[in-house]
């Protein structure tokens, strides 16, 4: 049954089913391998990432791991030194087992492109911006470069959105999604999708999400659907309410340094501007307070409850050094500019004079 025609809903209904009756018109035959919740999804996600295909995943890191399933025993991967941990460990502690070996350097510095036409890798791996020092990568030039030793390039497109930046139009064979983050955008389900216009990648995440059991539920897929249809205007107020945090941070006394690419002050700043429609919601910053002052401060404010994730419509603060990074040593989280007075913030989509007057309350009480 043609659900619009007969019923005249506006919104689709959600497809709780986990078989579908053989030879029927949709082609589905068991939600493992599809379900319309997912094809709506998918064709959404393609279109505003401006490519042919998408595939949807349970969360980000099932996506990850249906990249990763399609290499083989031998292979090496070129990854940014800065990807999301996850993605770290899933090599690190999963992968490395089965013979896939992963080369850790800086992409932001074009000097280690080098590194890409040496090893000749299976997979590059980039982020940009990264977690949290929002690094920004330069996705046209080092798909260029992987082009020539013929190595497809996947952009972790997170922290961006589909929204600010299109990895595939860029150069990138593959760009992937958490869309726990800014495509759902409200913190209450877990998502991932891979995004190509490679026809054969296309296949190998449709066998991926089936053969390993990647698949999201029915219900997840109508939820970041319902979800994604806000995201151009929830990135719009994302943006402008960061630069402006961003802006007033940066003119804040004691706080050493800001770090947000759409600020003149971000070392790759006008590459930002070139690769990305705006900054999205997340701005980085060095306090410049002890590890005391920093848990003081993070413990007054009322608006942005200090919380793993981001991305969601409503403000969160990480501070890596006791959350995401604390069980990486002190020099090596040092070494990378993680100090004791770092805190990420996912600036969300409340007024800004609120955010801020929160900020500088608890400044003031600290
Ligand atoms: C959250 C995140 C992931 C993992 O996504 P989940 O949906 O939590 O599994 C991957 N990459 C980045 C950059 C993320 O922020």
């Amino acid at each position: 049954m043609n659900w619009r025609e007969q019923t005249g809903a506006v919104i689709p209904p959600v497809f709780l089913t986990s078989t579908f009756e053989y030879g029927n018109a949709g082609g589905f035959d068991y939600t493992r391998s599809g379900n319309p919740n997912f094809r709506n999804l998918q064709q959404t996600l393609a279109a505003l990432e401006g490519c042919q295909h998408a595939c949807v995943f349970a969360s980000g890191v099932s996506a990850i791991t249906a990249v990763v399933s399609s290499l083989k025993s031998g292979d090496v991967v070129v990854l940014e030194e800065n990807v999301y941990g996850c993605t770290y460990r899933l090599f690190a502690r999963v992968f490395e087992k089965f013979g896939v070996s992963a080369v850790y350097t800086d992409l932001s510095n074009p000097v280690n492109y080098a590194k890409i036409s040496e090893h000749k890798p299976a997979l590059v791996w980039i982020e940009s911006p990264t977690n949290p020092m929002l690094k920004v990568l330069d996705i046209a030039a080092i798909s260029e470069v992987a082009r020539k030793v013929n190595a497809p390039v996947i952009v972790d497109n997170t922290f961006a959105s589909s929204y600010l930046q299109q990895p595939v139009k860029l150069g990138a064979t593959l760009s992937l999604l958490s869309t726990t983050k800014y495509s759902n955008g409200h913190s209450d389900v877990l998502g991932g999708a891979v995004c190509t216009d490679s026809a054969e990648w296309q296949e190998k995440m449709i066998f991926a999400q089936k053969a390993l059991g990647l698949q999201p539920s029915p219900f997840d897929s109508w939820l970041i659907a319902r979800g994604v249809k806000t995201e151009a205007l929830r990135m719009e107020r994302h943006g402008s309410n960061a630069l402006t945090f961003a802006e007033r941070l940066e003119n804040t006394k004691a706080v050493r340094w800001v770090r947000y690419p759409f600020l003149p002050s971000h070392p790759q700043h006008e590459l930002a501007k070139q690769q990305m429609r705006n900054g999205s919601g997340i701005v980085t910053a060095d306090l410049g307070f002890t590890l005391e002052k920093t848990q003081a401060f993070l413990g007054r404010l009322k608006y942005f409850p200090k919380a793993e994730s981001l991305g969601g419509i409503e403000s969160l603060c990480c501070h890596p050094a006791s959350m995401t990074h604390a069980s990486v040593p002190r020099e090596a989280r040092e070494a990378v500019g993680i100090t004791d007075g770092v805190v990420r913030f996912s600036v969300g989509i409340e007024h800004i004079d609120d955010l801020w007057r929160d900020i500088e309350e608890a400044m003031t009480a600290a």
